[in-house]
């Protein structure tokens, strides 16, 4: 388990992240998504450690990053969005140096080295030097580095950038099966990406974390379709938790459901309505909401800052 706490970082009087907190099981994937400047890498590099955080803690599994930085980051596995290597090291020789840097030793290390080799698909390229690699393969050699050591916390900024088709898709299934026994956290832009990985999503909006929401209920959107030859929308408007009704086309309405209300009893009322004034109900679903429209939307007055103002309690 995975816990940030009241995390916060400024540059100057800018503030950068902004008391963010949250929790994240084990065997969860986490997509952390925001506009650019939102503050995702500052919150990466603060979880990994690379970044002091002015307040706030992060513990995983209980080990605190503020008391025990180094026993935490033996568990962490970073992708940085830009990786710091060396561009004259060969692929095996940095590999080696990445395993050194975790405390890797002896037969773990080669066996672990030979694994993430196999698993991002770099024998190939063991002894060509970093600087004289693709796009593609530098950021094979930054995933191998980050699962090194089997990390039970995987952060990994923009994972699939750069790579073709076939490794994006096989990037995918490593991820699930790092998942089955971590934690990960992943920040990009690609909403698909999203889609075929996250169980939940974070949304940060100018350093704060605006939503924090499973991918599965995210979708459920709180309007209903409703499709009937009722012209009288004063008959629907009326029902108790009808926020708003608006035509989308003729014989098509959609159904805006205040937070508050029950959508099963609203959807309930909408039918008896329809059908005691004796017209007809050809169909009645609750619109779908991909999550292009959700982050387009995320500088809409419906998403205010989660988990203000208060100390957020210790439950790892
Ligand atoms: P992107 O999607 O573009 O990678 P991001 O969500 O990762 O953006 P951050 O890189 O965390 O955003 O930056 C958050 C804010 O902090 C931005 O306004 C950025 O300009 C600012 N910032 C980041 N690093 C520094 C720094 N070293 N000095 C000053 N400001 C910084």
């Amino acid at each position: 388990m995975l816990n940030v706490r009241n995390l916060t970082r400024s540059y100057g009087d800018f503030v950068a992240v902004d008391d963010v907190s949250f929790s994240i099981k084990k065997g969860e994937i986490i997509g952390l998504l925001g506009h650019n400047g939102a503050g995702k890498t500052t919150i990466m590099k603060m979880i990994s450690g690379y970044l002091e955080a002015d307040r706030g803690d992060v513990s995983l599994d209980g080990i605190s990053l503020r008391n025990k930085p180094k026993l935490l980051q033996q568990h962490l596995g970073y992708l940085p969005e830009n990786l710091p290597v060396y561009p004259e090291m060969k692929v095996a020789e940095y590999l080696d140096y990445a395993a050194d840097l975790k405390g890797l030793t002896g037969e773990y290390k080669i066996a672990e080295i030979k694994r993430t080799i196999k698993a991002t698909d770099l024998s190939a390229k063991l002894l060509a030097p970093i600087q004289t690699l693709s796009r593609g393969f530098k950021q094979r050699v930054g995933v191998a580095q980050a699962i090194l050591g089997q990390p039970k916390l995987l952060i990994l900024d923009e994972p699939t950038n750069g790579l073709d088709p076939e490794q994006t898709q096989h990037m995918r299934q490593l991820i699930r099966e790092i998942a089955e026994n971590a934690t990960v956290i992943l920040s990009t832009h690609i909403m698909q990406e999203v889609n075929a990985l996250c169980d939940r999503v974070l949304v940060l909006k100018s350093g704060q974390l605006v939503l924090d929401e499973k991918l599965a209920q995210l979708k459920n959107s709180q309007t209903l379709i409703v499709e009937t030859n009722c012209v009288d929308h004063d008959l629907i408007s009326a029902i108790s938790g009808v926020k708003k009704v608006v035509v989308e086309r003729e014989g098509k309405l959609s159904v805006e459901i205040s937070k508050q209300a029950f959508m099963e009893t609203i959807a309930s009322e909408i039918s008896k309505v329809v059908i005691n004034s004796d017209h007809q109900l050809f169909a009645l679903y609750r619109q779908k909401r991909d999550l292009e429209s959700i982050f387009n939307q995320l500088n809409n007055e419906d998403f205010k800052p989660l988990n203000r103002s208060e100390e957020v309690s210790d439950a790892a």
